[in-house]
């Protein structure tokens, strides 16, 4: 089973996606387990207080270290075998491969960030540094989710037999996926490619891979 925490400001955030689709039908069918871990629960003082102002002045508030590294603790405690990752816009990107490498292992902990971010002490009491993409959001949450979705697709048994990561972008030899059609075979003027209704598999299958070239070719030109 793979477990995954999250450490967070914001437990709520995670219930409704989670609770649909194919995510809901793994942690139902126990392929997965999900835990959302309150940040502010190790705060110590008084006010339970998780920010403070940046030294050297400035806008904006800093997550202060003692909360989060307890709460990391807490969740290598509960977990020893997990990684720990710090969601931040200065991390590696998230790619498929990172997705299919972290479906293998045997959970992780996802750090969400709020404010201006983390007191830069906290990574040393993380694994790794991930980022969904070159902008910012207000919290780590949306980036965490991302990424559990991405990871619970791939666990074996998460797709129904209709449903294929193989297929998917990226799972072809790192080739976006072709286009798909379903009927009508005309909708306001757009035709369907003839290929696709000419029950020729050979033809079909040659078209499906020329438009994955092209539209890799096209889109990443990397
Ligand atoms: N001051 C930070 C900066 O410019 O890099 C941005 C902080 S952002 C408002 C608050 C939190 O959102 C971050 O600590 C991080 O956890 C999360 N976050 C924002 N953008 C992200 C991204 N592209 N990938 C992963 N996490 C992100």
């Amino acid at each position: 089973m793979f477990h995954i925490q999250v450490l967070t400001l914001f437990p709520e955030f995670f219930a409704s996606p989670l609770n649909c689709s194919i995510p809901k039908r793994a942690l139902d069918a126990g392929l997965a387990i999900f835990e959302a871990i309150q940040i502010r629960d190790f705060a110590r003082d008084r006010h339970r207080k998780v920010d403070d102002a940046p030294y050297g002045g400035g806008p904006g508030m800093v997550m202060k270290p003692e909360p989060v590294v307890a709460a990391i603790r807490h969740a290598r405690k509960q977990q020893p075998d997990t990684r720990v990752i710090m969601l931040t816009p200065a991390g590696r990107r998230f790619t498929q491969n990172e997705a299919r490498e972290m479906s293998g292992w045997p959970g992780i902990t996802l750090l969400c960030g709020r404010y201006e971010g983390f007191d830069e002490r906290i990574c040393h009491y993380v694994d790794d540094q991930i980022s969904v993409g070159d902008f910012v959001l207000s919290g780590g949450e949306p980036a965490a989710l991302c990424i559990i979705d991405a990871v619970i697709r791939l666990l074996p048994g998460a797709l129904g037999s209709h449903e294929s990561a193989e297929q998917d972008s990226f799972g072809h030899e790192g080739l976006l996926d072709w286009p798909h059609y379903t009927r009508p075979a005309e909708f306001e003027g757009h035709r369907v490619p003839d290929v696709l209704l000419s029950g020729n598999h050979k033809a079909i299958e040659a078209w499906r891979r020329e438009q994955a070239h092209s539209r890799t070719r096209q889109r990443h030109e990397d």
